[in-house]
């Protein structure tokens, strides 16, 4: 990954602003126009938030909450209706053409010409950003994604990860130092899923900024060190990883008691109390409120012998459900 480490570092498109976020976004709104008497559609309600510069940002939501407006107002695919964004400390409107070369996009749909080899398509795109001949890279890129034997390969001959890889070293094309993937393992096998973390971890090592979206909490926990959620165009949550999983404040113990319950047992302090079967309770406390000592205590008190607890930790999922209300 020599060339790309190269790259990233030789860039022309020096931060505006020493130590500006990578990414700036103020109040950031779009409304899609409605049709025919419709009223428009809010996707974005005034979004702020710095993607630091070095991480792994990770941008996560449900389906509609507006990520993909919010990417592609960065990658001027969309116009915004208000609020501002920088990128690299440069305007996204003022000072566009900068912004454009200091991020590369990976689009969540793979589209290209099947009848160009993929040395091809990273000269096109060299091309199209103006870079000379001599300063191209395509063949180190071509190295650093594992493409170098399908050089001159069609491109509708290639796998749909050999696709995706080739797809992120089109953004990579120009050298930027942020890097923006949409949803970049939608639909793609757990062996790939786990060869393109690597390369984003790789690129990452190298200096380049990563934001990605996704809706699998998993390889947002893995892979990001931060992590904001949207959730119907507005921003909810925007916190290092860990701390956004230590906020799931609810814990829900398992336990099996000697006898038949006579119903939940529910107590002061419990959040909910449920009978998984004759023999088996759950009950979800506040583990600021309580401790699982104290929740067997309760039980106990209630005349039952505990035979089995298992507990379930909070993790990303459950912060998630409570902050969105919905399943990823
Ligand atoms: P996400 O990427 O988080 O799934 P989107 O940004 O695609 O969310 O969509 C946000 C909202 O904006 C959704 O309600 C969607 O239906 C709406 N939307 C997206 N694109 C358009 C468009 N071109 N015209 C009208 N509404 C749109």
């Amino acid at each position: 990954m020599a060339g790309m480490e190269q790259q990233a570092q030789s860039t022309d498109t020096s931060n505006a602003h020493e130590n500006a976020p990578a990414i700036a976004i103020r109040k950031l709104q779009k409304t899609y126009a409605g049709s025919k008497g419709e009223p428009g559609k809010q996707a974005l309600k005034g979004v702020s938030f710095d993607v630091p510069q070095g991480g792994v940002f990770g941008l996560l939501g449900p389906n509609g909450a507006g990520k993909s407006t919010l990417i592609n107002i960065l990658a001027g695919l969309v116009s915004k209706t208000g609020g501002e964004a920088e990128i690299w400390g440069f305007d996204i409107d003022s000072q566009r053409r900068n912004a454009s070369r200091s991020i590369g996009i990976v689009p969540q749909e793979i589209v290209f010409d099947p009848f160009f080899t993929p040395y091809e398509v990273l000269e096109n795109q060299a091309g199209f950003y103006g870079i000379p001949k001599a300063d191209r890279r395509s063949e180190e890129l071509l190295e650093a994604v594992r493409l170098a034997d399908k050089r001159d390969a069609y491109a509708r001959t290639l796998s749909g990860g050999m696709k995706r890889r080739l797809l992120i070293a089109k953004a990579m094309v120009h050298s930027p130092p942020i890097l923006v993937l949409d949803e970049p393992t939608a639909g793609v096998d757990v062996e790939l899923r786990k060869q393109l973390w690597e390369l984003v971890m790789q690129l990452n090592a190298q200096g380049v900024t990563i934001v990605l979206t996704t809706h699998y909490l998993e390889e947002a926990e893995e892979l990001c060190d931060r992590i904001a959620i949207i959730g119907n165009g507005e921003l909810i949550a925007n916190k290092p990883t860990q701390e956004l999983i230590g906020m799931a404040r609810e814990k829900i113990v398992r336990v099996s008691v000697d006898k038949e319950l006579a119903g939940p047992v529910m107590e002061e302090g419990f959040l909910k109390a449920e009978t998984i079967d004759a023999r088996t309770l759950e009950i979800t406390y506040n583990r600021d409120v309580m401790s699982a000592g104290q929740v067997l205590a309760v039980i106990q008190s209630h005349g039952y012998t505990v035979e089995d607890v298992t507990t379930r930790e909070a993790d990303l999922e459950d912060v998630f459900v409570s902050l969105t209300g919905s399943g990823a």
